[in-house]
């Protein structure tokens, strides 16, 4: 399918006036239309909700919309936590999937009154030490092996550091039980980024077969299944995106077989989707201020590797559109770069765009989660700042872009660079 940007030339002219590129956009009305059409899907389920992954676009402003929509959200470190806290949620809003937990998180997210979600059999003993075991929890599941959909390989988690064993899993629970736990959770997030409208069916089976198994052996009430993440987008404008409402209907009929004749029709469902929610919604918009013509054509950004990092980091594919452009023949070949001194710092390679000139705006599509959010300062370069295209065409800032003083806070304990701040 084809990509179209959601912000045109003439707005971005504008916009840049008052934020300088690059910067980050993200779309409220396609966050809200896609949140909706998620709920909607799941509506046959009483308990069902998104627990949105705040380390994929970690921005008050967006959890707001997304709150306002009923989401919660998952968090997996202290300063995730604090957002969560700091932006409205509360108590069981907030689902704790963290591993290699330090102490003081799980002290935290006990204090928030936060759904804890263990990554470990060990974490039972070290939780209880820290805060005591709530009435309601929920564990991790890795079934290790391959995991497989219709034959074909998702991902590895047999070689994966999450969760607990099967065995682990029906001791755990025994334990658990015999310590107070009222209502037991189950979780597994076992692929990342499917773009196959199976993957979420064949888990939640897997899962319901485990829960049947848990309930059966040990007596546990399985409360709730939280399919976690791993919904993907098409980022390659050939591919299919997922159905959602195909996906929520593979579910329903896992639970209809699998958890219904077993007596268990009251399991509420929950998921942690990053990307499926926010992806596709941002943009990253940078402008060209060099071309240079060596071996090969180089477009220069204003953006780097630190404005987004999979590119580089996964040599993993954003479309790009030059803004006015739409509709010419992609007729050249460049590379698109940033200014790192790294020779990854690419956005794309013998990528086939229009005929770009210097001052020509770049939309990279599908950044709004897992873009920002894995920015860094490398080379001493600044994080852009966010911006949120609301509902009524107005633009409104949802973070600042970082000065020199940001980048030089963390030496306040001296005088070096006073004079900078
Ligand atoms: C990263 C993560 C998610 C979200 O993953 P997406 O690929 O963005 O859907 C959900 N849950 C946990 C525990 C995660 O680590």
């Amino acid at each position: 399918m084809e990509k179209k940007p959601f912000v045109t030339l003439e707005q971005i002219r504008e916009i840049a006036k008052t934020y300088p590129t690059p910067f980050h956009i993200y779309d409220e009305k396609g966050i809200r239309e896609n949140a909706r059409r998620l709920y909607d899907a799941f509506s046959w389920n009483k308990g069902f909700r998104e627990y949105f992954a705040v380390k994929a676009t970690p921005n008050p402003f967006l959890l707001k919309i997304l709150q306002e929509e009923g989401c919660g959200t998952d968090c997996s470190s202290l300063t995730e936590l604090m957002m969560s806290e700091a932006t409205g949620f509360h108590g069981s809003d907030i689902m704790f999937s963290s591993n290699v937990t330090p102490a003081e998180e799980y002290a935290y997210a006990s204090r928030l009154g936060a759904t804890i979600n263990l990554d470990d059999f060990t974490h039972i003993d070290f939780l209880e030490k820290i805060c005591g075991i709530p009435e309601t929890i929920s564990c991790r599941y890795n079934p290790g092996g391959l995991f497989q959909v219709k034959g074909e390989f998702m991902d590895n988690p047999g070689d994966a550091k999450y969760g607990f064993t099967t065995e682990q899993l029906v001791e755990g629970f025994r334990i658990l039980k015999s310590k107070g736990v009222k209502n037991f959770g189950l979780h597994a997030f076992l692929a990342s980024n499917t773009v196959s409208n199976d993957y979420y069916p064949v888990l939640a089976r897997l899962l319901f077969e485990t829960a049947v198994r848990l309930t059966r052996e040990t007596g546990a009430h399985i409360a709730f299944i939280n399919l976690s993440g791993g919904i993907g987008i098409p980022y390659l404008p050939e591919q299919e995106s997922n159905d959602i409402y195909k996906i929520a209907r593979g579910v329903q009929e896992a639970y209809e077989e699998v958890l219904v004749p077993a007596g268990l029709s009251d399991v509420a469902l929950y998921t942690e989707l990053g990307r499926y929610m926010l992806a596709p919604y941002g943009h990253l918009v940078t402008q060209v201020i060099h071309q240079k013509h060596i071996h090969k054509e180089y477009l220069g950004c204003d953006a780097c590797a630190v404005n987004l990092m999979r590119p580089a980091m996964y040599g993993a594919y954003h479309h790009i559109t030059v803004l006015g452009k739409e509709n010419k023949p992609c007729d050249h070949k460049y590379d698109v770069t940033g200014s790192l001194c790294e020779n990854n710092d690419k956005f794309a390679i013998d990528r086939l765009l229009p005929q770009v000139d210097v001052g020509d705006y770049l939309v990279l599509h599908d950044t709004g989660a897992h873009g920002f959010s894995m920015g860094y300062n490398y080379n001493g370069k600044l994080r852009s700042a966010e911006l949120l295209l609301r509902e009524n065409g107005e633009v409104q800032l949802i973070r600042r872009a970082e000065t020199p003083a940001d980048y030089f806070a963390t030496f306040d304990f001296c005088d070096l660079f006073e004079s900078f701040q």
